[in-house]
């Protein structure tokens, strides 16, 4: 490519990445192309998922009435070969080539000279960049190479634009009745609610349109000048507090400030904005954004330096406008609760009893706002990239967990379909109940005791009622997160006396922080590029014995209900960790015998889920009393699979050969050991993977509350000897495939073939 074609190409690519949405990006695209290539007509078309078509969406050159309107189906005409062959067309008469189909609308006859290239991201084809001519010509490899550039360039943007929910709104009339989305399934069941939607705070970028009501126009406009005020006060009293330690040159910044603060363009066209219908917030993020990208276009370094600047006044504003309007929401009914990435503060914002469902464009079935869900018995789709949240507030929702899809104002068919699924799933948790008070034993007289995950205090009662016969794991740093700062030795000591008084005699497993991953305090922030490969876990404790050694004081001196006190350690890669964390653990035992709390010193256990671990079982067993798998990180270390990332989702198995293997070597080796091996990752929730865990010799299995009785179910209709055999016949296997299916069948030869629906963690 040419050097003045490379520098066009990365000037159009910089423009793109600055519109303010889709559309824009679009139209920016077919004209600067257009210009580019000397073409009589550039154009988009998407491809429909929802009909299997290809639809022009942006033409600059075909008659702009045709957008959203020409259709072809995938194997008509030549744009729709461009995008089944995946590869780049260049043909110098179109009339001539046997898939050229006339279509009126866009007056094809025209154009002669066709070049089209796919528009693909992660191996789907989205789409198609066409570029026409009248004459006949055949387009040249720099042409080719500029268009393929650009097409790829196209697919990050749309993807993009799918995250932003802008996608399916391009795609579907805003007053299309029904549509389905599919994510991944986060936690299983079926919920129908209203949607509620949270964003995060002080976040310009995520703050949504809101259409309000012409009485409300005023109030949305003092609550903007009421804003402005606060920040020009900010300003004020800042600069008057560093007027000692400031120039007078450096103190100008402020009234600077304060000056693009009142600029007209900035307060009158917000206003404009919501006397036009957009609420305060929604016109102060277009107009910011706005003006981000006039300053970032300038060609004066200075200037564009300014686009900073624009950006924090305009979080500033927006803190003190959320602070006055954040009222808490006013819930009396199920709801579904819909944001962009759900933190598990934001749980908190919905009563439990209204929190119906969960949807959320980030994350998978993995991540810990899905396992929360699932411990809550909250059905809940994840990753729904293309979801537009921004028009959902207030429609009636259907998520199905089970799927991982979402029904929005579903017809009144699918309605009472889901009505009857419902339905289904209650008659058989209420035939489960009737398991609550029997053993967890084979059919051979093995017993496999059945514990619970935990975290929160509100899945206590749920836990004891399920029968459950110990907390397998307590995930301590649920909460941390959910308060502004960390809580002290007693306030902590208060919450996990309340956890063992409740459970006692039966044994609870004290996790000690695991924050780090996607389990970011927000009064601790840890900002990494790969942050489940960073400063996670037992590793931010090392680092932080104070945290460390306040936390185990508040855990150890809590155990004075009957000894049922466990105490275990996350993310163990190496055993000088162990060492490590020994050596504070008896120190604050010490401590606490010096002060008269004559605790006992507990069981201390580890997780074994980061794969070093695994190969130092021998090592590690001479030091502790007890294992357990934690097969949700175990399986995205072994496989390198992000447990949060949509993208790899489908790479993401527990039951990948690999992990069984490992599994296989752990159990074993503790067992050399005579250290017993319990199961906590989701894998021990599913009953189908239980059954190969209990085969593999697993001797404790610790779950969400809602999969307890299904394990039963499962455990109580096998012998031992069966699940053996099973789990040497799935050891012997070479994919996922064939191991899910000799479970499945399995399950289904013993009659429990509802469980293969009900609880399959498969993505
Ligand atoms: C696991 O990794 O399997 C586990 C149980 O811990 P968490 O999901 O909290 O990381
Ligand atoms: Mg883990």
């Amino acid at each position: 490519m040419t050097h003045k074609i490379f520098e066009t190409l990365k000037s159009l690519i910089q423009d793109v990445n600055e519109a303010c949405d889709l559309k824009q990006a679009l139209n920016i695209i077919v004209t600067r192309t257009r210009q580019v290539m000397h073409a009589d007509a550039v154009s988009v078309y998407f491809r429909d998922n929802n009909t299997d078509q290809l639809v022009l969406m942006a033409t600059d050159g075909l008659n702009p009435e045709a957008i959203g309107k020409i259709r072809f189906d995938l194997d008509q005409g030549l744009v729709s070969l461009v995008l089944t062959q995946t590869e780049p067309l260049n043909i110098k008469n179109a009339h001539a080539h046997p898939n050229y189909r006339y279509v009126t609308e866009t007056d094809e006859l025209a154009f002669h000279g066709f070049l089209g290239a796919p528009i693909i991201q992660h191996r789907h084809a989205l789409g198609v960049l066409v570029v026409r001519q009248t004459r006949q010509r055949r387009f040249s490899a720099d042409d080719e190479t500029f268009l393929v550039t650009l097409a790829a360039q196209l697919a990050g943007a749309i993807s993009h634009a799918e995250k932003m929910g802008e996608l399916t709104k391009l795609l579907t009339d805003a007053n299309h009745d029904s549509f389905i989305l599919k994510g991944l399934s986060g936690s299983p069941g079926i919920a129908i609610g209203e949607a509620v939607i949270v964003f995060p705070p002080a976040n310009l970028e995520a703050v949504p349109d809101n259409v309000i009501a012409e009485d409300e126009i005023e109030d949305h406009i003092r609550a903007f000048n009421h804003a402005l005020d606060d920040v020009e006060n900010e300003f004020k009293e800042l600069s008057r507090r560093l007027q000692d330690s400031l120039s007078r040159e450096e103190l100008a910044l402020f009234d600077a400030f304060c000056l693009m603060l009142r600029s007209d363009t900035l307060v009158d066209t917000v206003i404009d904005r919501i006397k036009s219908g957009q609420w305060a917030q929604g016109a102060l993020r277009e107009t910011i954004s706005e003006h981000v990208k006039q300053f970032n276009a300038m060609d004066d370094a200075y200037l564009r330096e300014r686009a900073a600047d624009i950006k924090d006044l305009g979080r500033r504003i927006l803190m003190h406008l959320q602070a006055q309007q954040s009222k808490p929401l006013d819930i009396t009914a199920p709801v579904i609760l819909v944001g962009e990435e759900l933190s598990v503060s934001q749980f908190a914002e919905v009563p439990l009893q209204y929190l119906a469902g969960i949807i959320s464009t980030q994350g998978s079935a993995s991540s810990h706002i899905a396992i929360l869900s699932h411990a809550l018995g909250i059905p809940a789709v994840m990753g729904i990239e293309d979801l537009p949240v921004n028009r959902l507030k207030g429609q009636r929702i259907v998520v199905d967990g089970y799927r991982g899809q979402i029904y929005v104002k579903p017809t009144t068919a699918v309605l009472n379909e889901f009505k009857r699924l419902i339905k289904k799933d209650e008659l058989l948790d209420n035939a489960l109940k009737q398991l609550i008070d029997k053993a967890s034993v084979t059919l051979d007289g093995v017993h496999i005791p059945l514990h619970v995950n935990t975290g929160l205090l509100a899945d206590i009662s749920p836990s004891l009622q399920s029968g459950a016969e110990g907390v397998g794991l307590y995930r301590t740093e649920i909460p941390f997160l959910i308060r502004d700062g960390f809580p002290g030795e007693e306030e902590q000591a208060h919450i996990y006396q309340q956890v063992l008084q409740s459970f006692a005699p039966r044994p609870v497993t004290f996790r000690t922080l695991d924050i780090g991953g996607d389990k970011a305090l927000p009064y601790f922030p840890v900002i990494e590029a790969n942050p489940f490969l960073g400063w996670r876990g037992i590793r931010i404790m090392l680092d932080h014995p104070e945290i460390f050694l306040t936390q185990i004081r508040a855990i150890l001196k809590s155990n004075i209900y009957g000894n049922n006190l466990r105490l275990m350690l996350p993310m163990i890669s190496d055993v000088s960790e162990v060492d490590e964390s020994l050596k504070l653990i008896h120190k604050a035992h010490r401590e606490l015998i010096a002060e008269g709390m004559a605790v006992p010193f507990p069981l201390i256990g580890l997780m074994i889920e980061v794969p070093s671990a695994i190969f130092q079982m021998h090592a590690l067993a001479k030091r502790v009393d007890f294992f357990s798998i934690g097969s949700n990180d175990l399986t995205q270390y072994l496989l390198a699979v992000d447990r949060n990332n949509r993208q790899v989702a489908g790479l993401y198995n527990c039951l990948h050969p690999s992990v069984l293997h490992s599994i296989h070597h752990i159990i074993s080796i503790a067992h050399q050991h005579n250290k017993p091996v319990s199961a906590c990752g989701e894998m021990a929730g599913d009953p189908a993977s239980a059954l190969l865990l209990a085969g593999m010799g697993i001797d404790t299995l610790s779950m969400s509350v809602g999969s307890l009785l299904k394990v039963k179910w499962a455990i109580r209709s096998f012998t031992l000897k069966q699940t053996s055999e099973l789990a040497e016949k799935a050891l012997t296997m070479e994919n996922v495939t064939d191991i899910r299916a000799l479970v499945n069948q399995a399950l289904d030869n013993a009659g429990l073939s509802e469980l293969i629906r009900v609880d399959s963690i498969e993505p």
